[in-house]
């Protein structure tokens, strides 16, 4: 099928196809942009520089917020004069968003130049998609979650530009957040086996990746329904012993599943960094069992304790939800209080958005989205100055980082271990490690100076 379907790209465009794709939401969907690329790659695509160099324009797309669907769609809408000038290009869209229904209905009802819809949770069936749309000449909107894979047919090609790799090693997720739509259209959680976990994470150390973020809804219930005596801190620690000059970050870690042995795990890896996403949400008891977390305020921050017992370097940082449906000003006062007790290193907060579907679309919501809004600019007020204390604290300090660009002017940026990033004085060779004495905090922004005899 190869090389039917290269035969038939390169003779419709009469060249080696150009491909392009434009990548929304999570670093999951990077990853399976990369994987999209790596099979296009196979049946003779070359990497085109935008959409309108493309001859196969590709969306992967997200659908956690409303706001990220109506940026899809406006931009799903701008490729239709460019399906007027050059009929022969292929439309294909992909990811989240196209999981639901009623959105592949819209697609293929209202956007005729949308020539595939592809299931995210198979990608390899993609490329049939593209066979079956040239030879038979009608769209391919597939029937949408038809067959969940762990996607190991697609071959991932990471794009070298980035310093960080994104490793998969499970998918889906099984909570049920009840404002979340990603276990609808991500389906069951499902992990990869350990042994392509490793081999893939040797390919990244054998192609000088120094940064490697494992991937998963919720990483720590990784392993369930393997065969192996597997879990996420044995994971971890396996993945550690791999020999090399590099660095273990991991996202995303549901509260509910992480275990004294995840911190323990950290703390004995001397390769993970010192930094974790440990999204809580709120702080109020009620909403955290309205949104089904499965945890209380009290048991987070009891888990935090634990952790920097172990690990007193981790920096912490999390996802808030402002306004779910319901949450009354004391509730959402609660919120700030933790936040102002858990020393969270940052967030990334966001006003709830209902997804049609989900049990909290149904629940009455009844505060305005302007005073939501004040709410979510007032609780970013207070965890700015919390970040800034954590920040003023490490001034004077020597940390190992990854100089990960030129900042100009003999000057580096270097990424610490916290996640954070440090302007430094002096000039260090990209991908590489270095130490930094951090000198100053202006602006919401850490400089130093690179050590050079460290
Ligand atoms: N699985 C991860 C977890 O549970 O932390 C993250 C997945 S989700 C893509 C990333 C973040 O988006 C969540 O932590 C949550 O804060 C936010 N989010 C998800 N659904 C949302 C919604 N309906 N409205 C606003 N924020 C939402
Ligand atoms: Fe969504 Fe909750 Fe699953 Fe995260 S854990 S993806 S928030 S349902």
């Amino acid at each position: 099928m190869i090389e039917r379907l290269a035969g038939l790209l390169k003779d419709r465009f009469g060249r080696a196809p150009r491909l392009y794709i434009r990548t929304y939401g999570c670093q999951q969907n990077v990853a399976d942009s990369q994987r999209i690329r790596g099979l296009m790659h196979l049946y003779g695509c070359e990497d085109a520089s935008d959409e309108n160099d493309a001859d196969v324009i590709v969306f992967n797309t997200c659908a956690v917020r409303e706001h990220a669907e109506d940026r899809v769609f406006g931009n799903i809408g701008n490729l239709k004069n460019l399906k007027r000038q050059r009929p022969e290009a292929i439309v294909a869209i992909g990811g989240c968003m196209v999981q639901q229904q009623t959105v592949a209905d819209t697609i293929r009802a209202s956007y005729p130049y949308v020539d595939v819809v592809f299931n995210t949770n198979r990608i390899s069936a993609l490329p049939e998609q593209i066979l079956d749309l040239i030879e038979k000449g009608k769209r391919q909107i597939v029937p949408v979650c038809d067959r969940y894979t762990l996607n190991e047919d697609a071959p991932v090609l990471r794009d070298g530009e980035s310093l960080r790799a994104f490793l998969p090693i499970m998918y889906g997720c099984d909570n049920f957040c009840t404002y979340c739509i990603v276990p609808y259209v991500r389906g069951r959680e499902r992990s990869r086996t350990p042994e392509a976990i490793e081999k893939e994470f040797r390919e990244c150390v054998a192609q000088g990746y120094k940064d490697i973020m494992l991937l998963g809804q919720n990483v720590n219930s990784y392993g369930k329904g393997l065969e192996e005596d597997i879990d996420f801190p044995k994971l971890l620690r396996r993945l550690n012993a791999v020999e090399g000059d590099f660095v273990i970050r991991f996202m995303t870690s549901h509260p509910k599943n992480a275990t004294k042995e995840l911190f323990d795990a950290i703390a004995d890896c001397e390769k993970v960094e010192r930094h974790i996403h440990l999204p809580v949400q709120c702080g109020s008891d009620r909403v955290l069992k309205a949104m089904n977390r499965h945890y209380t305020v009290e048991e987070y921050l009891g888990l935090l304790d634990y952790a920097r017992s172990v690990v007193p370097d981790l920096y912490v940082t999390s996802d808030i939800i402002v306004g779910f449906p319901g949450e009354t000003l004391e509730e959402y006062e609660e919120t700030v209080d933790l936040i102002r007790r858990a020393g969270f290193y940052a967030i990334f907060s966001f006003i709830y958005s209902r997804r049609p579907g989900t049990p909290a679309a149904e629940m009455p919501d009844d505060t305005p989205h302007g005073v939501k809004a004040d709410r979510l600019n007032a609780l970013n007020e207070v965890q700015r100055l919390v970040t800034a204390e954590i920040e003023e604290r490490q001034i004077g300090h020597r940390y190992r980082g990854l100089c990960i660009g030129s900042a100009g002017e003999g000057k580096s940026v270097v990424r610490l271990s916290s996640n954070g990033e440090v302007t430094a004085d002096g000039t260090w060779p990209v991908n590489e490690f270095c130490t930094v004495e951090v000198t100053d905090y202006k602006n919401r922004r850490l400089f130093g100076r690179i050590i050079e005899n460290a």
